[in-house]
C-alpha cells in the first residue's frame, strides 16, 4: 500500500521503517531534515509539506507528532492535510493526545469524508524499532478493520478500544495508573529499606504478595534490584520523567473537562513536576524514587 507519514522522531521514525520493511510504499514529511534523511535512506520518497504527502497517491496517512496542538496544525491548519487530502484517504493519528481533541479532528475529516482513527501506542521506543508496540484505537469498527493490517506491521497488540477519542482515552487512563503506581512502589520500597531491609528480598516479598504490580515485578525504580530495569542504568534510556508529565497532564486535563476527580492522578502530577523543575525531567520515571531516598544509592 502507499502510505503518508508525518513524524519521524523517536517512535515515527522506526514505526516508518516498519511500514518498509513489510513492503509499502511510503511518501514521508518531517520538519527535521535529519529525520527525514534516515527515512528517504531506507527508501521513503520525500514530501516538502503536509501538502505534498495529501497530493501523492496515497491510500492511507498516518501521524505521530509530538502534541495536539501539532496534530490540529497538521490535520485543520491551512497548509494542513483535510484541506487538501482526497475524500476516502484513510487517516490515522499514533500521537498521544487528549481524547477531546482527537475527537474534534476525526469529526472534521468525517465531515470531508475521510475516515479517521486515534491509535496512539504503548512500548516506548523499543516496542517501535521491534515493531511490537500495543495500539489502542478508537474509531468505527470497519474503520479498525481496515487499518488493522497495517497496524499489524508495526506493532503486535491491536486492541480497539470503541468509538472516535477511545484509543486516547485508553491511553490515558493506563498511564495515569502507571504514574501513580510507579510512585506508590517507590515510597513502599523507600519505606522498607529505610526500617532496614534488603531492597532485593523486599521486592521479592512485594512481587509474590498483594502489592505486586508491573512497576514492581519488570520496572523496579530501587537500584540493583532487576539488572535490565533503567534504575540500574542511573536511570538512563526507558520512559522519560517529561513524557509521564505529559501524559499525566493529559490524564487530569480530560478529567477537569467532564468534573471527574482523579486525586491520585493529580498529586502524582504535581510529584513528578516537582521532579522535572529540579532537572530530572530527562531521567526515566522510576528516578522519582530519587525523591524519597534519605541517601541517594
Ligand atoms: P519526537 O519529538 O521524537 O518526534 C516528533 C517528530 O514530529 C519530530 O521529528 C518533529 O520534527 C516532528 N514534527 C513536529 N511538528 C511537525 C509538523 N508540523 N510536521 C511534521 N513533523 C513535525 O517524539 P516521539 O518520542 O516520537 O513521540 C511522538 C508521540 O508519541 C508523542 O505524542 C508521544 O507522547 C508519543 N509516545 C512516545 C513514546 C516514547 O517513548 N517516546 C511512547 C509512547 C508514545
Amino acid at each position: 500500500m502507499h502510505i503518508g507519514f508525518l513524524g519521524l522522531g523517536n517512535m515515527g521514525g522506526p514505526m516508518a521503517l516498519n511500514l518498509l520493511k513489510a513492503g509499502h510504499r511510503l511518501t514521508v514529511f518531517d520538519l527535521s531534515p535529519e529525520a527525514m534523511t534516515r527515512a528517504v535512506e531506507a527508501g521513503a520518497t520525500a514530501a516538502d509539506s503536509p501538502i505534498a504527502v495529501a497530493r501523492a497517491p496515497v491510500e492511507l496517512i498516518i501521524t505521530m507528532l509530538p502534541a495536539a496542538i501539532h496534530v490540529r496544525q497538521v490535520y485543520l491548519g491551512s497548509q494542513g492535510l483535510l484541506n487538501h487530502v482526497r475524500p476516502d484517504v484513510m487517516l490515522i493519528d499514533s500521537s498521544t493526545i487528549d481524547p477531546m481533541s482527537a475527537r474534534e479532528v476525526a469529526r472534521a475529516a468525517q465531515e470531508r469524508g475521510n475516515p479517521m482513527l486515534d491509535a496512539p501506542v504503548s512500548g516506548g521506543t523499543g516496542g517501535a524499532a521491534a515493531g511490537t508496540l500495543t495500539f489502542m484505537v478508537g474509531g468505527s469498527a470497519a474503520d479498525f478493520d481496515r487499518a488493522q493490517p497495517i497496524l499489524a506491521a508495526m506493532g503486535k497488540n491491536i486492541v480497539h478500544c470503541g468509538d472516535s477519542g477511545n484509543g486516547q482515552v485508553a491511553k490515558v487512563a493506563n498511564n495515569m495508573l502507571l504514574g501513580i503506581s510507579m510512585i506508590g512502589v517507590a515510597e513502599a520500597m523507600s519505606l522498607g529499606v529505610s526500617l532496614g531491609m534488603d531492597p532485593a528480598v523486599l521486592a521479592g516479598v512485594i512481587n509474590t504478595s498483594s502489592g505486586r504490580c508491573w512497576s514492581s515485578d519488570t520496572y523496579n525504580p530501587y537500584p540493583g534490584v532487576l539488572e535490565n530495569a533503567p534504575a540500574s542504568r542511573g536511570y538512563s534510556g526507558g520512559f522519560g520523567t517529561d513524557l509521564m508529565l505529559k501524559d499525566l497532564g493529559l490524564a487530569t486535563e480530560a478529567a477537569k473537562q467532564i468534573r471527574q476527580p482523579v486525586i491520585l492522578g493529580a498529586l502524582a502530577q504535581q510529584l513528578y513536576q516537582r521532579f522535572s523543575a529540579d532537572g530530572n525531567g530527562g531521567l526515566d520515571f522510576s528516578a522519582i524514587i530519587q525523591t524519597y531516598l534519605r541517601q541517594q544509592p
